[in-house]
């Protein structure tokens, strides 16, 4: 549905917007965590493998817990993937991905000296980390122009009409030729907590939303 006037659509007033509107809420995952001092690329990754189909309530206390018994690839390649399960048993699919995250840190320190390289493709070739997570890490450790696309950026963007894509993969392809560059990053730290508060899956906050006036509210069926 779509109110008869719309204003045009401007991204740097709506990020402006959401900015704002999120300023009250926890930020994601990754973020929190880079903001208590897990900032290196490993750590990242690891933190992102974690929340993989996993609320952020849980994921964030469970990566801290394993990174407070193991912060660096070196130190992570000295437990057994079964010390890392236990560690990590309250996410969803805890036994793969603790499999994944010491097979990263094994090879991180066989092949790349226990330092992880800035580069989209090596983190890619290991076994669970997608464009999802390469992008975020690679953004929040290195300083990479790197968009995340989650489900969350992904309904949101579609919503507003600035993409129209049915795949996230798709809307990272759309976002990153017309998104500034400048945005890369920050919209995925933006759009979680906008998504999960505001503009949430099933009856979006439409009445109350700071950028109503500019969103095409794209397949929005019953808004609140
Ligand atoms: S809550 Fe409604 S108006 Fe706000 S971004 Fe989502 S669909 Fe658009």
């Amino acid at each position: 549905m779509e109110p008869a006037t719309k204003q045009p659509f401007d991204i740097d007033e709506v990020l402006k917007r959401v900015r704002k509107s999120v300023q009250g809420f926890a930020d994601a995952a990754m973020f929190a965590l880079a903001a208590q001092g897990h900032d290196t690329l490993f750590e990242q990754l690891v933190a992102c493998i974690l929340s993989i189909r996993t609320l952020d309530e849980v994921s964030l206390p469970t990566s801290l817990a394993l990174l407070k018994r193991a912060r660096t690839p070196e130190a992570m390649s000295r437990l057994t993937p079964e010390e890392i399960d236990v560690l990590i048993h309250p996410v969803t699919f805890h036994e793969p991905k603790a499999k994944q995250i010491h097979a990263i840190a094994v090879r991180t320190v066989k092949e790349f000296h226990g330092q992880l390289p800035c580069d989209a493709q090596v983190l890619q070739s290991f076994k669970g980390v997608g464009p999802k997570c390469a992008h975020l890490a690679l953004g929040i450790a290195c300083g990479h122009e790197a968009i995340s696309v989650d489900i969350h950026v992904h309904r949101v963007t579609n919503r507003w009409g600035y993409v129209r894509t049915r795949t996230p993969e798709q809307t990272l392809e759309a976002l990153e030729a017309c998104l500034p560059r400048p945005y890369w990053v920050e919209l995925n730290r933006l759009l979680v907590p906008f998504g999960k508060h505001v503009c949430t899956g099933t009856r979006p906050k439409c009445g109350t939303c700071p950028v109503l006036s500019m969103c095409r509210q794209v397949g929005v069926q019953s808004p609140r």
